[in-house]
């Protein structure tokens, strides 16, 4: 070993006791800049996404609207630990604004705190149908290029899991959109090879006239997975899934 290598991998021995030494939030801040600098100007997307363009490129001046569900006095669904589908969409889909905002994109949450958005006391009648009309409103006032509807699904038995993506037939390219993001998830997360669906009635999809989605981040109803959604790098992971999948959208729309 020469004497200058030596030197180097001293330095090297230090730099990541340095880094460990400095507060969690700076150590966090850092890393959520990397990913910034990475996702805007990186990496581009030719190796990600098959285009030749940045992402920037494809992001840069697009309207996102990102919907977590749910909020105030409705939990949604609750796993079996207490973990409640609120909290775990809003930690998505802030995750989410991050990315898309980093790549140069406006992207605008519904809610940003645990809330009811119709403003009114839980007592009143209909808060429920004014929330969700306020969520479409949202999304009409921005002029969104597409709608992200974050959920966790639920069903009776605790053996289902994975993220799916659902459409309706709104918009001609809402089921692209939501093929789009479910490869992404699928590839991401490795938790799921589900496959995107038509989805039932649901009013706010039903309602805006730009291509949207809902995704149900994964199942609440099963222990496992209701404790990973809980977790904040699980939650970035599907944010950065759900990302991607949209750019993969944009950068398609935009071949000849
Ligand atoms: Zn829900």
């Amino acid at each position: 070993m020469s004497a200058a290598y030596r030197h180097v991998r001293a330095r090297r021995r230090w730099l990541p006791r340095v880094v460990w030494w400095l507060p969690r939030s700076t150590r966090l801040l850092w890393l959520r800049g990397l990913v910034g600098v990475l996702v805007a100007w990186g990496v581009g997307a030719s190796w990600v996404l098959g285009s030749s363009r940045p992402l920037a490129g494809i992001l840069l001046g697009r309207v996102v609207v990102i919907d977590p569900g749910h909020g105030g006095p409705d939990p949604g669904a609750v796993g079996p630990r207490g973990e409640l589908e609120k909290d775990v969409v809003l930690g998505v889909s802030l995750h989410l604004r991050h990315y898309f905002t980093a790549a140069g994109a406006r992207a605008i949450l519904t809610r940003e705190r645990d809330e009811d958005l119709s403003g009114l006391p839980p007592d009143v009648p209909d808060i429920k149908a004014i929330d969700l009309r306020r969520r479409v409103e949202i999304a009409r006032g921005a002029r969104a290029d597409v709608f992200l509807c974050i959920h966790a699904n639920a069903t009776e038995s605790s053996y289902w899991r994975g993220a799916q993506t659902f459409y309706r037939d709104n918009h001609p390219d809402s089921d692209r959109l939501a093929r789009c993001i479910q490869r992404e998830l699928v590839r991401v997360t490795r938790r799921t090879d589900r496959v995107a669906l038509p989805g039932p009635k649901q009013y706010v999809l039903d309602n805006v006239p730009m291509p949207a989605v809902t995704v149900e981040v994964g199942f609440m109803s099963n222990p496992e997975e209701a404790r990973l959604l809980t977790d904040s790098d699980y939650q970035k992971l599907v944010a950065w899934a759900i990302f991607l999948g949209t750019a993969r959208y944009f950068a398609e729309g935009e071949r000849p």
